[in-house]
């Protein structure tokens, strides 16, 4: 999806700071952060969002709410944290590539 900003960020065609990458998913920090920590866990495959998934995307969505709270729990957020996945335009999704929310103070 050339179009994508967040596939240019997986792409590092739009530079920023990573803050975890493995060969399926990338974790950047939100430009508009609600809170201390915000995160925001992407799959590296563009997926519009959760309208869009299938069987296939199981093991995946798994993997990245483990990562969620894995990364919540490493910037200081083990008294607990808010999960979001802004899904459609009914769900108030600004940008259409599946995103999960970390968000928290510490
Ligand atoms: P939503 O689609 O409603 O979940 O919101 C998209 C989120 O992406 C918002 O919290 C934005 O602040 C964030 N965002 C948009 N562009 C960027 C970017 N280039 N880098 C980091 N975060 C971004
Ligand atoms: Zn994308």
């Amino acid at each position: 999806m050339t179009d994508c900003i967040f596939c240019k960020l997986v792409n590092k065609t739009i530079p920023t700071r990573v803050v975890y990458e493995d060969e399926d998913v990338f974790v950047f920090n939100d430009i508009n952060p609600k809170a201390e920590v915000h995160l925001l866990i992407i799959p590296k495959k563009h997926i519009e969002n959760m309208l869009v998934l299938t069987e296939q995307d199981q093991p995946l969505m798994g993997k990245i709410m483990v990562l969620a709270n894995k990364l919540a729990v490493e910037h200081g957020l083990d008294k607990g944290y808010k999960t979001q996945i802004n899904t459609g335009p009914m769900g108030g999704q600004e940008v259409y590539h599946l995103h999960v929310h970390v968000v928290g103070n510490k």
